[in-house]
């Protein structure tokens, strides 16, 4: 299940196994120009079928979309052994149900995916340019990642990294933090303005108070400051227990819901390092208990129950990438109404009528 059956430059798509790995996927790309744009963190393990089926996002998916706007048909095997044949190879078509968008993010509950056609972008050319700006408060960071959305700028990544989290990298890279801020904004741009596009994110980032904001063209430094974003997760684990959680609201609430995370942090009295994408809204607090504490799932529990109930009432989501699974599985009542759910239960029947589909996930 690992072949790329075929790389076609000209209809800009490939055919591909659903156990390719992401990356792999997009280096092959890359040797024709093209780009497979969805790059979850985890992209060099992470497989093509795991991203259709949790439709994962990714830094890139800001400005090329996620899992879901890559993938045009698929090929995927039915609990009863049919195999089903869903989308084309067309960007267009709307033949019959999208039963292709309705297998991507089933989290395998539907059907198995044995192969996807996906769609390839160019790859961009222009040298990247990218801005880091510190600030004093997290509010400030999430309402700078409004302000540059709103502004039409169209980063490629934009990033948002809190104070425990930073600290944890430094302390992983055995490094002094040189600015300890309340909150990191790390943006890039790679459009063919990307110089002055991100100078225009940083003025953003200034008007919206940030203490210290530049911006580089410079590969090496801009590296610096993105390998310690992919280093957030290795760095916070190393704390305590972790939990790491994933919701997302309406970007005009992002600032209310990072502040509302540190609120709910203070109240149990733990830390829970927060990283976003802040483009999209998407927050990712790491709920962290001392390894010695005895009531540590019961806290890690009520924790991310409460940091759900907090992106519910912002009219946001319980998950934007890592799905449903078994942890949220009580939540679907609180997010979906009761129409909604009996619809998504009469799919699940007819598709899985003895529930041999990933039993006991999702719906
Ligand atoms: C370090 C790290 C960073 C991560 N970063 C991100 C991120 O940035 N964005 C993001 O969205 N997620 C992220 N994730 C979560 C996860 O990696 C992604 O959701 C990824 O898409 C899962 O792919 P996988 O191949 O690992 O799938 P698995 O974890 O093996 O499976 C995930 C689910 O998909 C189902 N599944 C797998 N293959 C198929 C198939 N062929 N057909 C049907 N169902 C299938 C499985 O049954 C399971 O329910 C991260 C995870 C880690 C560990």
């Amino acid at each position: 299940m690992t072949t790329i059956h075929e790389l076609n430059p000209r209809d800009r798509l490939a055919v591909v196994e659903a156990g390719v790995i992401t990356a792999d996927l997009d280096q092959a790309a890359a040797e024709y120009g093209l780009l497979y744009a969805p790059d979850p963190a985890s992209h060099q393990i992470s497989t093509i079928g795991g991203n259709l089926a949790t439709n994962a996002g990714g830094l890139r998916c800001l400005k090329y979309g996620v899992t879901r706007d890559a993938v045009l048909g698929l090929e995927a095997v039915l609990a009863d052994g049919r195999v089903i044949r869903t989308g084309g190879r067309t960007v267009k078509g709307v033949v019959g149900y999208d039963l292709t968008r309705l297998l991507v993010g089933s989290e395998g509950t539907l059907a198995v995916i044995a192969t996807a056609t996906v769609r390839l972008r160019p790859r961009p050319i222009h040298r990247p340019a990218t801005f880091a700006a510190a600030f004093p408060t997290i509010a400030a960071a999430g309402n700078a990642a409004l302000a540059i959305v709103n502004a039409g700028l169209q980063p490629n990544l934009l990033e948002l990294m809190d104070r425990d989290t930073c600290r944890a990298v430094a302390d992983l890279r055995n490094q002094k933090l040189e600015v300890d801020a309340a909150a990191w904004l790390i943006g890039q741009s790679d459009s063919s303005d990307a110089t002055e596009s991100t100078r225009s994110m940083v003025a953003l980032c200034k008007k919206e108070r940030a203490d210290v904001a530049w911006a580089t063209d410079d590969e090496n430094e801009a590296e610096a400051f993105l390998s310690m974003r992919r280093m957030a997760y290795p760095a916070v684990e190393r704390l305590g227990l972790t939990l790491v959680e994933d919701v997302v609201v309406p970007l005009s609430r992002l600032a209310d819901l990072l502040v509302g995370i540190q609120d709910i942090a203070r109240r149990y009295d733990i830390r829970i390092p927060t990283v976003a994408h802040a483009g999209d809204g998407n927050a990712h607090p790491v709920v962290v208990v001392p390894r010695d504490q005895p009531a540590a799932p019961m806290i890690m529990k009520q924790t991310a129950q409460d940091i759900y109930r907090l992106a519910l009432d912002f009219r946001g989501t319980v998950t934007g990438e890592h799905g449903v699974g078994l942890l949220k599985r009580e939540w679907l009542n609180e997010e979906l109404d009761d129409t909604s759910l009996s619809v998504q239960r009469a799919i699940k029947t007819i598709l899985d009528p003895r529930s041999i589909l990933n039993p006991g996930k999702g719906i």
